[in-house]
């Protein structure tokens, strides 16, 4: 990877239960040297086998508004009852170092980022079909049916906000997946806007070699 080049604040959303978090981890697991993942904070309780720290940081109700009050978060949203939102700190470090930083982030909080950093990538993933969602929202096995049909009807929601996104990751086979999705954030890093120190030097070296420098 060139070191040079500046990191890109990438956001995912997705619907619940379209594999984003399995995109992700496999994007990571590939190209640990390129990437940061965000860690959330969160007011809801931890699911079997997660890990303060590793899938959110758990905090209470009080300690979430303590960190909106003391400007530590970069977006916050309520989504199905529960805080989240995204701690400040670590995304500027990781960015200042060059990394390409996901936040893996809901719909609302998105648009926060898009509003704050318009130069963000906005990636939506989602299954191949809604049946598909649906299959794999049950097939998880970890939450209730009032919460499965919570998550669907938020999934109506955000389905009506896709347009504010870039692309489009449609969910078929991971490997695949995840190959594009460091495509698409490749080609991003390549975009001209993100490349002006680069052509600039490039027009004052060209034009050096005219005058005969
Ligand atoms: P889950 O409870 O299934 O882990 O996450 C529920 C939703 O919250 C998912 O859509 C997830 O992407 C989103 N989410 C996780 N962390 C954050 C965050 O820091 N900010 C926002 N706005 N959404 C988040």
């Amino acid at each position: 990877m060139n070191t040079e080049r500046k990191g890109i604040l990438i956001v995912v959303s997705g619907f619940s239960g379209a594999g984003k978090g399995t995109i992700m981890k496999q994007l990571l697991l590939e190209h640990e040297e390129q990437y940061a993942l965000s860690v959330s904070a969160t007011t809801r309780s931890p699911r079997p086998g997660e890990v303060h720290g590793r899938e959110y940081f758990f905090v209470s109700e009080e300690e979430f508004q303590a960190m909106i009050r003391d400007g530590q978060l970069i977006e916050y949203a309520k989504y199905v009852n529960h805080y989240y939102g995204t701690p400040r700190k670590y995304v500027e470090e990781k960015l200042a170092l060059g990394k390409d930083v996901i936040l893996e982030i809901e719909i609302q909080g998105a648009l926060q980022i898009k509003k704050n950093n318009p130069d963000t990538l906005l990636l939506f993933v989602t299954p191949p079909s809604a049946q598909e969602l649906k299959n794999r929202l049950k097939g998880r096995g970890t939450e209730d049916e009032a919460t499965i049909a919570s998550r669907l009807s938020r999934a109506v929601q955000e389905a009506q906000g896709i347009e504010a996104y870039d692309y489009l990751v449609v969910n078929d086979d991971l490997n695949q997946c995840t190959k594009k999705v460091h495509d698409m954030i490749e080609c991003e890093h390549d975009r001209i806007a993100r490349n002006q120190e680069k052509i600039n030097s490039m027009r004052q070296e060209l034009t050096g070699f005219v005058k005969g420098e």
